[in-house]
């Protein structure tokens, strides 16, 4: 599915009145935090066994740590979308500083991704950490056409919980809601290790995983 800012600047009912126009069973998974190596390099080997593509909202600082992961989950068909620079809560800190720490963040992922420290997004999906927006960073972002990712629900993952209790959970969640998108976290094992299990699940219960991706591809290909 392609989302066009312009279209779409603000998405997931958790945090807004409007959503992505799925239609019923259908999911968008999406992974903030990372990425993390022992844990983002199982969740990538498990979407590319059920040949599911996800988008990924990343650490500036983590993303600059690890450029290689970034390159192959962009080599692997994801999405990389942003979630600022050092995961700070934009609301607590002044409005030039909450830019700072998103352009940061873009221009690290850029950095990562494709050899460039620009501030224009590749593509142009944001997400602010704890989803805690101001008024002026939403209009900041609408102004600059980037979409803003809220949640339509979410696995609960920064609870700790056995693998089995977190798959639990999210299938529960999946039933209740019918389609949305569901926010992980990569950086957690409990997540890493039931995705293979809830892939399944959503295959044998016949709901289907959509990708989203922005109106351009200018975010590809990536040089290797
Ligand atoms: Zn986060």
């Amino acid at each position: 599915m392609t989302v066009d800012p312009k279209t779409y600047p603000r998405v997931g009912t958790q945090s807004f009145p409007e959503t992505l126009p799925l239609a019923d069973r259908e999911v968008v998974l999406t992974f903030d935090d990372g990425p993390n190596p022992p844990t983002t390099s199982k969740i990538l080997a498990a979407l590319a066994k059920e040949c599911v593509r996800a988008t990924f909202f990343m650490i500036g600082q983590s993303a600059a740590a690890h450029p290689q992961l970034v390159k192959r989950m962009a080599a692997e068909g994801h999405t990389i979308a942003h979630h600022t620079f050092a995961h700070a809560d934009l609301k607590k800190v002044s409005h030039d500083k909450a830019i700072d720490q998103i352009d940061r963040g873009i221009a690290a992922d850029e950095m990562a991704l494709n050899g460039k420290a620009t501030t224009v997004p590749s593509t142009p999906f944001f997400r602010f950490p704890y989803f805690e927006s101001t008024p002026a960073l939403l209009d900041m972002l609408q102004s600059r056409r980037i979409a803003v990712f809220g949640a339509d629900f979410w696995a609960s993952d920064w609870n700790p919980m056995t693998p089995a209790q977190q798959l639990d959970l999210i299938t529960g969640r999946v039933k209740a809601a019918g389609k949305g998108i569901i926010l992980f976290h990569d950086t957690k094992g409990q997540t890493a290790a039931m995705l293979p299990d809830f892939l399944r699940y959503l295959r044998d219960n016949r709901y289907k995983v959509v990708h989203i991706v922005p109106p351009t591809a200018q975010s590809r290909p990536v040089s290797r």
